[in-house]
């Protein structure tokens, strides 16, 4: 069990190591123009000023991307006022996630039609149509900011007929065919998302991260580091020439290039192999919520198959793949040091399982905290790079959303930890920045 936990476990070294890759692989996306796709894409969001707080107005919201897809209203009302919102929750359905693109999109329609009916919602008065803003969590090279194509499905999701697409186009053709009175005025990452969130609460907001199903980050960069995008964003005034855009970094596909393979144990290999993705996205099979619990089944499946725990045989309730959740490490973890309530309760109670011996709970423990631990420290490194890369001469404000920062009791507190032993030169605080993909979007799009 020593020698699992501690395959699990990476030193101060290789965080400093992957933290000085992750700079290269940021400069390299930033820099890359044709030839060969980088590494990390570093994507142009088109987002070049962010909003203030003082937005007003409805708009709807579409967020697509995760375990649950939504449709919303929000109203936004100006400075020092929350904004009001409504909205339908989802889970997609399996057979739009894999199945035949257009279905998907058809699916979307539907779902907005519904909404407006539910909610009475017409055209505006004046006849213009309602706003949207669509959140759309996939690598996508965008044209600007309300057009673009996904480069790839990531996170469980594989419709056919869309990669390469205008993702922005298809939502709209959708919509028309529908017949509703909507139009699509910009297409946003959850990380871009979260970003406008966050700064509408916070004027030095710089950086947004997710960890929730899939991990990625965005960060204000300045316009002429973009030379990718120098022909697209000449016409772009909003703060001069070295006025400021959002970079949609991709950092869930970091290590595509092998670089993260030395770190890696054989859980995550095993874990790469059979997702629907193999090979991409390694950082992100490092750290989110899609993945961290079977890699907690799979090291604890090693260690019953050595015949070390549980009387040698899998307990019924953990045989299939993606049984043991990852809020199980949340509810594990959440136990003081040396008591075991929570961890006894999940295992014998609501996993069903035997234990023979008390040293099973502080062994499936370990894992959790082990396995855990490396996902917030590997996203701590990522924002520490990034804080380096920007280097800022005041205060940085880390927007974070998903699941994992949100609920496990102590990721904020790791995060925070590493990224002041990797960078202690810059001041920052890391806060929970929560609907990124319907009230960011929507500020986003109030901004158009
Ligand atoms: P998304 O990224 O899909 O928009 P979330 O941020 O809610 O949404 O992330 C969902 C992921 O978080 C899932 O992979 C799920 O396993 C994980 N998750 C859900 N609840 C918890 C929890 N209490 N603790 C840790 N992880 C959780
Ligand atoms: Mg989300």
């Amino acid at each position: 069990a020593r020698s699992i936990i501690a395959s699990l476990s990476l030193s101060t070294d290789d965080y400093e190591a992957i933290g000085d890759l992750m700079a290269s692989s940021f400069e390299a996306g930033l820099k890359a123009s044709g030839g060969p796709k980088p590494a990390v894409k570093m994507l142009c969001s088109y987002v070049t000023k962010l909003p203030s707080g003082s937005e007003a107005g409805d708009y709807l919201a579409l967020d697509l991307g995760g375990t649950n897809y939504r449709v919303l209203l929000v109203r936004l009302r100006g400075s020092d006022q929350e904004p009001e919102i409504l909205e339908d929750v989802y889970a997609v359905p399996q057979e739009l996630m894999l199945g035949d693109g257009a279905a998907l999109f058809t699916f979307i329609a539907g779902t907005l039609r519904d909404f407006l009916q539910a909610n009475q919602l017409s055209a505006e008065p004046d006849g213009e149509r309602l706003k949207l803003g669509f959140t759309f969590s996939f690598p996508v090279e965008q044209h600007g900011l309300s057009s673009g194509s996904l480069i790839m499905w990531t996170k469980g999701f594989a419709a056919k007929g869309v990669v390469g697409r205008d993702v922005c186009k298809l939502l709209q053709e959708a919509i028309d065919k529908a017949a509703l009175p909507i139009v699509c005025v910009a297409l946003v990452n959850d990380t871009v998302g979260t970003l406008a969130s966050c700064a509408l609460e916070d004027p030095r907001c710089q950086i947004a991260a997710i960890v929730g199903t899939g991990s990625n980050a965005a960060y204000v960069e300045r316009r002429s580091a973009m030379e990718r995008y120098s022909d697209s964003l000449a016409g772009v005034s909003d703060g001069g020439p070295d006025g400021p855009v959002v970079v949609n970094t991709e950092w869930g596909n970091f290590g595509v290039d092998g670089c993260l393979d030395r770190f890696q144990t054989d859980f995550d290999r095993e874990i790469d192999k059979k997702s629907l993705n193999p090979g991409f996205q390694v950082f992100e099979k490092l750290i989110s919520g899609m993945y961290l619990g079977e890699i907690v089944r799979l090291a604890i499946k090693s260690l019953v198959d050595d015949g070390i725990i549980f009387g040698g045989r899998m307990p019924e309730s953990l045989v299939q793949p993606m049984t043991f959740l990852t809020k199980y490490l949340s509810e594990i973890e959440r136990d003081p040091p040396k008591h075991y309530y929570s961890t006894d309760q999940l295992l014998t109670v609501d996993l069903g399982l035997k234990l023979v011996h008390p040293i099973e709970a502080v062994i499936v423990r370990s894992i959790c905290e082990a396995v855990s631990t490396r996902s917030a420290f590997l996203v701590a490194t990522g924002i520490a790079s990034l804080l380096k890369r920007i280097k800022p001469s005041g205060h940085v404000t880390v927007g974070i959303d998903g699941s994992l920062f949100k609920f496990h009791p102590h990721f904020p507190e790791r995060m925070t930890r590493k990224v002041q032993e990797l960078c202690p030169d810059y001041e920052f605080t890391l806060k929970l920045s929560e609907d990124g993909s319907g009230k960011g979007a929507a500020a986003i799009a109030a901004l158009v």
